[in-house]
């Protein structure tokens, strides 16, 4: 059952719990849902602006009073008596000796009968390991998209606007997910201030936005998006896969309603500087999702709980942004972070699993990963992903394509007289990001030698310089082709 934060606040408050953590950034919005949770209690509020005040009104109960006097007050007599007490504005002093006794005190007073609650609001997770056993987590829920079309409309009206078409309704709705109601309303009144009116133009201000609120939570990036499927050099076969789940998500609806799955994701695996980022990317673009990229390495924190609870705000941030190309960049470093915490990196792996079996958002899972011998076994089992590629060296016919790309990209006006099938048979073992690297110190040299067009024998120089990387890998690399050919994984490339 999915109980939204008001319930869990009231079943919570009711049933006792001592201290509560909201985690959210939009204080407004936690103060009325604190309100309609509280069961008739009184509330007091202490907070770093105006220290002990009355919660509705905001008056000071005591005036200029700490942090530290405020939780005295209630430490020390029954003055919390069907109070419930919110804290805010405390990550500068929760790692204070002095303060975590006094908020364990009146936990324990709570645990032993004492009608109350602490609410502390952050936005962001701190908790102390002395406190860890009485506190528990909630996260700020997100507005749905026919809530949402709400605001709009009310906003609208509000304002005498002229009304809009259903599509951009859509449009936006959709796109405003993961802002708050007063977000949402200031970025409407930006749009209609502009011009008077609200347009397509102002999806662009929502998506700025919603750069801000991930920048902000720290664990997801949003990758701003570039190179397009076209940008890629051979891996046909998954181009094509890519392209057939492009098609379903353009018409979800009607494929959900034909019995379609949601597509759940990929896992892209294989060697390093083959262009499994690139397809990453490229997706998001065909896809025309914004593409969020899960730092594994942040992910994982010193404190007990912290990895599980970042990976919750990570899904809850992603799902309230989706649709989106969720983007789990190095998989495998879950297991290498945590330095022989196996059973916190297998955790995690279950939890984000679950979640990707149950999920019903658009939500689109790209993993990618350069060394599989170190995912377990459960991990890479069908079903997990929609399926799971395997990207190798590229063939002499996907070479050819690279050096194209790359030299079109730079110096569209020398292509047509190189002679490509002289650079491919002397690159055999090369990965893409190793021709990308030719091709750009070809440029470079050729300009600095201050000549005005670049020609084969440049590069062919610059090749007879380099190293391959199966020469400077060959052996992990041969060791990771014979694993993937055992687990009999999809090969990217068409052979
Ligand atoms: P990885 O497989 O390690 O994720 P990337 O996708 O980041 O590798 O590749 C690094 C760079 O090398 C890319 O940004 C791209 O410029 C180039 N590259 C690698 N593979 C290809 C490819 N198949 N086609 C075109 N460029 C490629």
């Amino acid at each position: 059952m999915n109980y939204s934060l008001r319930e869990k606040l009231i079943r919570y408050i009711d049933a006792g719990f001592p201290i509560i953590y909201i985690n959210s950034f939009e204080e407004s919005k936690v103060d009325e849902v604190i309100k309609y949770a509280i069961s008739g209690r009184e509330i007091v509020e202490w907070n770093g602006f105006n220290g002990y005040v009355d919660f509705i009104t905001k008056a000071s109960i005591i005036e200029n009073c700490s942090l530290r006097d405020t939780l005295k007050v209630f430490k020390n007599n029954s003055e919390l008596n069907r109070k419930v007490l919110v804290l805010k504005d405390i990550s500068p002093f929760i790692k204070n000796a002095n303060i975590i006794s006094y908020i364990k005190g009146i936990a324990q007073n709570i645990n032993e009968g004492l009608d109350a609650n602490i609410i502390i609001v952050s936005t962001s997770v701190y908790i102390p390991s002395e406190l860890e056993k009485y506190i528990t987590v909630l996260e700020m829920d997100y507005l749905k998209t026919p809530e949402i079309e709400k605001i709009i409309l009310k906003f609208i009206k509000d304002n005498s606007l002229q009304s809009i078409s259903t599509s951009l309704l859509e449009e936006m709705s959709v796109a405003f997910k993961g802002l708050s109601q007063f977000e949402i309303n200031n970025i409407l009144a930006l749009g209609y201030a502009d011009d008077g009116e609200l347009t397509h133009k102002d999806l662009s201000l929502i998506f700025e936005q919603k750069q801000q609120i991930i920048k902000k939570a720290g664990i997801l990036e949003m990758i701003p998006l570039k190179e397009d499927i076209g940008d890629i050099g051979g891996l046909e076969n998954l181009k094509v896969w890519l392209k057939r789940k492009a098609m379903v998500f353009k018409n979800l609806v009607k494929a959900r309603q034909f019995g379609v799955d949601m597509p759940r994701g990929v896992l892209i695996a294989g060697v390093p500087g083959c262009g499994k980022s690139l397809s990453a990317k490229a997706a998001a673009k065909l896809l025309r999702f914004p593409l969020l990229r899960l730092d594994v390495g942040r992910l994982i924190g010193k404190y007990v709980g912290e990895s599980e609870r970042n990976m919750r705000k990570a899904i809850a941030l992603a799902e309230a942004i989706s649709p989106c190309v969720l983007w789990v960049d190095e998989l495998e470093k879950v297991f290498a972070g945590i330095g022989g915490a196996d059973e916190v990196a297998a955790r995690l792996i279950e939890n984000f699993l679950i979640w990707m079996h149950g999920k019903e958002s658009p939500t689109f899972v790209v993993a990618t990963a350069n060394d599989i011998t170190k995912l377990p076994p459960e991990l890479l089992r069908k079903g997990n992903f929609d399926e799971i590629f395997y990207v190798g060296l590229p063939s002499e016919e996907e070479r050819k394509n690279i050096f194209r790309i790359h030299i079109a990209r730079r110096r569209k006006n020398d292509l047509g007289s190189i002679d490509i099938d002289k650079l491919i048979s002397k690159t055999q073992g090369y990965s893409g990001a190793d021709i990308e690297e030719i091709v750009k110190e070809s440029i470079e040299t050729v300009f600095v030698e201050g000549k005005n067009e670049l020609t084969t024998e440049d590069i062919l120089r610059v090749i007879e310089k380099s190293h391959s990387l199966s020469e400077i890998m060959k052996e992990p690399l041969e060791k990771m082709s014979r694993e993937y050919e055992n687990r009999k994984f999809k090969n990217a490339s068409k052979l």
